[in-house]
């Protein structure tokens, strides 16, 4: 009856129950063992592609040390065959053969020897093999001259024969019959066998052995990057595996991962802040909103009051409805980075009609608004994103620049890479930008002044949603600056004809 090993009626140990599992199914066991580890994939292939090698080997072995040993046996018959052919005398051209003279020949037990005349009679037999028509059939070509090898099956195995033509003179007077036992040979090839049988299942399982514990190594650093990605989480974004060792395909795995981690890292931190400076941006508008409806409900007021307060909160819903328009535009860009920008736009055209419509502001503020650019400067791209960018650039600098400053706008065209572009340089003589806070113009919400320019009405995303568009068009935006003097925000854009034309 076959019975389940058990470590107890019930193992306690979690080693136990794993065994138990193991034995009650050792099939599916050693299935979900290969499907889920390389390292038994690695050294079940190996192994088998080894056992493979192994069987021809030992099958080529076997073949190549039983063809050399016949090789041999047959050539010592054949020198046996000789002695004896040359015991045998003739008599007026008749074979003279002797009981005696033939008995050198006898090496051991299990031989045979057979004379046979010219004419095929059999007139020597000192074995009474039962073969007689298989040997026999070589005799027709001894006597035509050639030297025959063949095996029979004697009385304790197989035998060796040897049939030679016997000459006297030029003139075949006969041929002889040699045959010896194969046992040598055969306790040779059952002893090589043996040894076979035993050694390969033992190479075989140490190569295994070795084969496992070098892909064990060589996996080994795979579990330590799985377990360091296992703790990784969007709170624990600090871990790195920080694998010390050579710059293999495994070190080079690692290094690749870390740099992933330390980019998801800044991307994730990057949104957390958007996330947070949205929420912010968000609440500032609706909570002066509630605070000037509150304020006002509290008591009757005369009708100016209640117009001021109105048209207070629809200047905070106006900012709310700016804020919530450029996160809509981000968002949809996050979403689908890259329009398909087709449209062929000449700003020759397009900035003279963005500067006219600017106009009002900077007159306002008694600014000068310079525009410098030739007739035709062609690109391709959006024409509604391309307005807003412009708009955003110049918007800022009629912000930020004083009363009573000057705004000029220069275009020109140069060669970048082979490429020719179009560059146009907004330049104003506002405060200018410190050099530590350059880096961060682009970023979202990033304010040089938070207080003071959410009083002027920004949202924090002009900048980032112009370098959105001046980068989803094949270009971008660059800043250059001098405190007290002024700033210059230098478009960069693919020209849309041959530079001639652009
Ligand atoms: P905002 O809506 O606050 O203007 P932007 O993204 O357009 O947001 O600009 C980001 C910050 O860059 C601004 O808050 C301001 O501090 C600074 N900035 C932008 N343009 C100029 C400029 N022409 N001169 C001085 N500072 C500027």
């Amino acid at each position: 009856m076959k019975q389940r090993i058990r470590f107890g009626s019930a193992p306690a140990t979690a080693a136990g129950r794993i065994f138990d599992r193991i034995l009650s199914n050792p099939l599916a066991w050693a299935r979900t063992l290969l499907v889920r580890s390389i390292r038994w994939q690695i050294t079940g292939w190996y192994t088998l592609l080894l056992a493979g090698m192994m069987v021809l080997f030992s099958a080529g072995t076997y073949v190549a040390v039983y063809r050399l040993l016949i090789e041999n046996f047959d050539e010592s018959l054949a020198s046996q065959a000789n002695l004896l052919v040359n015991t045998i005398g003739f008599e007026n051209g008749e074979l003279m053969i002797t009981n005696d003279s033939l008995r050198i020949g006898r090496v051991n037990n299990e031989h045979l020897i057979r004379v046979y005349r010219a004419d095929g009679t059999l007139i020597y037999n000192d074995n009474s093999i039962e073969q007689a028509n298989a040997l026999a059939a070589s005799v027709p070509l001894a006597l035509a001259g050639e030297r025959q090898h063949f095996a029979i099956e004697g009385r304790e195995g197989p035998m060796r024969v040897l049939t030679v033509p016997i000459f006297d003179g030029t003139r075949t007077a006969g041929a002889l019959q040699l045959g010896l036992s194969l046992e040598d040979v055969g306790d040779t090839m059952r002893a090589l066998l043996k040894a076979l049988l035993i050694l390969a299942p033992g190479v075989l399982l140490l190569a295994s052995c070795g084969g496992f514990f070098l892909a064990s190594r060589a996996l080994g650093p795979i579990n330590r990057i799985t377990r360091a990605a296992q703790q990784i989480s969007a709170e624990n974004f600090s871990r790195r595996l920080d694998l010390r060792g050579p710059n293999d395909e495994i070190g080079r795995l690692a290094h690749t991962f870390d740099a992933m981690i330390t980019r998801l890292q800044l991307a994730f931190e990057q949104q957390r802040r958007f996330t947070a400076d949205a929420s912010h941006e968000l609440r500032s508008p609706i909570t002066a909103i509630i605070g000037q409806i509150d304020v006002a409900v509290e008591r009757t007021r005369d009708a100016e009051s209640y117009q001021a307060t109105l048209l207070s909160v629809r200047e905070q819903a106006q900012r709310l409805a700016r804020l919530t328009n450029d996160l809509l535009y981000l968002a949809r860009s996050d979403a689908q980075p890259k329009p398909v920008l087709k449209e062929p736009i000449d700003l020759g055209q397009l900035l003279p009609a963005i500067v006219a419509q600017l106009e009002p502001l900077a007159e306002a503020r008694n600014q000068t608004l310079q525009i410098q650019l030739p007739p035709t400067l062609l690109t391709h791209g959006n024409e509604d994103d391309l307005i807003r960018l412009f708009l955003n650039l110049l918007d800022n600098a009629i912000r930020y620049t004083p009363i009573g400053g000057s705004i000029a706008i220069e275009t020109g065209t140069h060669t970048t890479n082979n490429q020719p572009t179009i560059h146009v340089a907004i330049r104003d003589t506002g405060p200018g930008i410190a050099p530590e806070h350059l880096p961060h113009l682009f970023e979202r919400f990033f304010r040089v002044d938070r207080g003071r320019t959410r009083a002027q009405g920004g949202t924090g995303l002009g900048l980032s949603i112009a370098q959105t568009i001046a980068q989803a068009h094949g270009g971008q935006i660059q800043a250059t600056s001098t405190l007290g003097q002024g700033s210059t925000f230098t478009v960069t854009l693919p020209c849309g004809s041959i530079q001639t034309l652009c």
